[in-house]
């Protein structure tokens, strides 16, 4: 484990992708499956489905994830947007079970005027209408938001209430920008310490099965999901040795691809640092 990657392109089909991330230094990484922005998933042919589980052999890829579209959003006040994200997510993950990836992440969404209540239970039967009667082996976890104006899943006590109402044990994916701009400190150790606390009496430190470790442009607290260059931001570089040294899991850099392969290798130095490695 502690294996780094990044998220990449599947430009010209998803066959490419773990060239893309072999060439970029990954040792895993992420992709969409499709557009992010919407429109009909491409097919994946058993074709597709050969090559693409060549390509990751190929380019030392040890294992995939991917990232389920943006416009999802179990907490829209309207049913068809919800009963399409449902679809969608579940398509994901049987589309992610037929190439081998291990997870789907997500944004739970956003509840415009809703009663905060009402959203965290429409977004849980949301997820359950996801997983009711999926026996996939890729597993679906929810993505910790950056709490900007009325999202849902920012604070880990409401990622442990949507779990719970929604009745599947699902995992969490842990993005450092979003945490630290919804107020959770890691800069220092005693400070990850604190967090880790704040984990523990929530969704439990087991629940957190991936970290998308990107440094931030936003302050502590700053409310707004602003992506920035390992050590280039207000986290931080060695905020990501104590993210190491506490969870034994798979690293994804979400940062722009102008730099990527620096932060790639800035989390290799990091990882060569930690004591039990
Ligand atoms: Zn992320």
């Amino acid at each position: 484990m502690r294996r780094i990657g990044c998220h990449v392109s599947i430009a010209g089909g998803i066959v490419n992708a773990p060239e893309r991330a072999g060439e970029l230094g990954c040792e895993v990484f992420q992709m969409f499956t499709r557009s992010p922005q919407g429109g009909a998933a491409p097919k994946i042919t058993p074709e597709i489905e050969k090559e693409f589980k060549e390509q990751m052999e190929k380019h030392g890829q040890k294992e995939c994830y991917i990232h389920a579209p943006y416009y999802i959003n179990f907490a829209s006040s309207n049913k068809a947007i919800r009963s399409a994200s449902a679809r969608v997510i579940r398509e994901e993950l049987e589309r992610g079970s037929q190439i081998g990836a291990k997870y789907v992440m997500f944004h739970p969404g956003s509840a415009k005027d809703m009663d905060r209540a009402e959203a965290l239970k429409i977004t849980a039967e949301g997820v359950a209408k996801v997983m009711n009667g999926y026996s996939g082996s890729t597993e679906l976890l929810l993505e910790v938001s950056a709490g900007a104006g009325n999202v849902m899943g920012d604070t880990f006590e409401e990622l442990r209430d949507i779990i719970k109402m929604s009745g599947y044990n699902l995992g969490v994916c842990l993005d450092t920008a979003h945490i630290f701009a919804s107020g959770y400190d890691i800069r220092t150790e005693e400070a990850m310490k604190k967090t880790l606390t704040d984990i523990s009496k929530t969704i439990g430190k087991d629940s957190i099965k991936l970290i998308h470790s990107n440094d931030s442009k936003i302050d502590l607290g700053g409310r707004r999901d602003r992506h920035e260059h390992i050590g280039d931001g207000k986290i931080g570089r060695e905020a990501f040795g104590y993210l190491m040294s506490t969870f034994n899991l798979d690293f994804i850099l979400e940062t722009e691809h102008d730099k990527v392969e620096e932060d790639i290798k800035a989390l290799k130095d990091i990882r060569a640092k930690i004591s039990d490695n």
